[in-house]
C-alpha cells in the first residue's frame, strides 16, 4: 500500500462488499416472506421453501440471461413469479406487503463495514463524495444505504439501474464525475470487485482502489498503479 499522491477533486465508493456487507440477510428476507405468507394462512410449508422457490426463480431466469442479473428483474418480478410456482393467489395489498417485508428485512440486515466513518471522513477532506453501484433496482439499494446508516454521507449516488449503465462501463463513472462537476482524472474509486471497480474506474481514467473482501490476499496480476488496502481503515490513511 502506498500513500495517495495528493489530493483528489472527488472520491467514490462502491457500496456492496465495500462500504456495506449483507452476509445472510438475502437469504434471511427471502425466509421473512415464507414467513409472512404462513402468518397469511396461504402457505403449508416452511418459510425456508419459499426462499427456496424465489432462489430457484431467480437462477432460471439468470441462466435465460447468460447469467447477467436483468434489468427488470425487481423483486415484484420474481415475487409474481415465485408466487405463481406456488399457486398461491394474494391480493394486491397483500403482494404489496410482501415486497415491503423482503426490502425492509433486507434493509434492517444491512450493515456498514468497520472503519466505515473513518474512510468517508478522510475522503470529505479532499472535496465530494460520491457512490457509484451496480444494482438494477434504485429503490431498493436506496434502502439499504439508510438501512446500513449511510443516509447523507453522499454528494451523490449512481446506481447502475438509475443510470441506464453498469460498472466497468466507463460511462457510469463519467457520468458521476459530470454530475459532480469533477474532472475523472482528478477522482479515486474505492472497490472490493477487480472488474467492475478497478478495471471500470480505470477505464474512465480515475484512481484505483482495491479493499480487500473476505481476507483475500493482494490479487496476482494487479496492475501495479492500483492501490490494495486490507479494510476501510487502511483506505482511511491512504486517503489521509
Ligand atoms: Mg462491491
Amino acid at each position: 500500500m502506498s500513500a495517495a499522491n495528493g489530493r483528489f477533486a472527488a472520491v467514490f465508493f462502491d457500496l456492496d462488499g465495500t462500504l456495506v456487507s449483507e452476509r445472510t440477510g438475502v437469504r434471511e428476507a427471502r425466509t421473512s416472506v415464507g414467513a409472512r405468507l404462513i402468518e397469511l394462512g396461504i402457505y403449508r410449508k416452511p418459510a425456508s421453501a419459499f426462499a427456496d422457490t424465489i432462489e430457484m426463480v431467480i437462477g432460471g431466469i439468470m441462466e435465460d440471461n447468460d447469467w447477467q442479473w436483468p434489468l427488470w428483474l425487481h423483486a415484484e418480478e420474481w415475487m409474481k413469479r415465485s408466487l405463481a410456482v406456488e399457486e398461491i393467489e394474494v391480493s394486491e395489498d397483500e403482494f404489496a406487503e410482501l415486497n415491503r417485508v423482503y426490502r425492509d428485512e433486507r434493509s434492517d440486515r444491512a450493515e456498514a463495514i468497520h472503519g466505515w466513518p473513518e474512510a468517508l471522513a478522510a475522503a470529505r477532506g479532499h472535496g465530494p463524495v460520491g457512490l457509484i453501484t451496480n444494482f438494477n433496482d434504485g429503490p431498493m439499494q436506496r434502502q439499504k444505504i439508510r438501512g446500513a446508516g449511510l443516509d447523507g454521507q453522499f454528494d451523490g449516488v449512481y446506481i447502475s439501474g438509475e443510470v441506464g449503465v453498469w460498472k466497468p462501463e466507463p460511462g457510469i463513472f463519467l457520468h458521476a464525475a459530470e454530475d459532480l462537476g469533477v474532472d475523472p482524472r482528478e477522482c479515486v474509486h474505492i472497490g472490493n470487485n477487480i472488474q467492475s471497480d478497478i478495471e471500470g474506474a480505470l477505464s474512465a481514467g480515475m484512481t484505483a482502489v482495491l479493499v480487500e473482501e473476505d481476507d483475500r490476499p493482494r490479487p496476482d496480476g494487479l496492475n501495479g498503479e492500483v492501490a490494495w488496502c486490507e479494510d476501510l481503515l487502511e483506505v482511511a490513511s491512504w486517503l489521509s
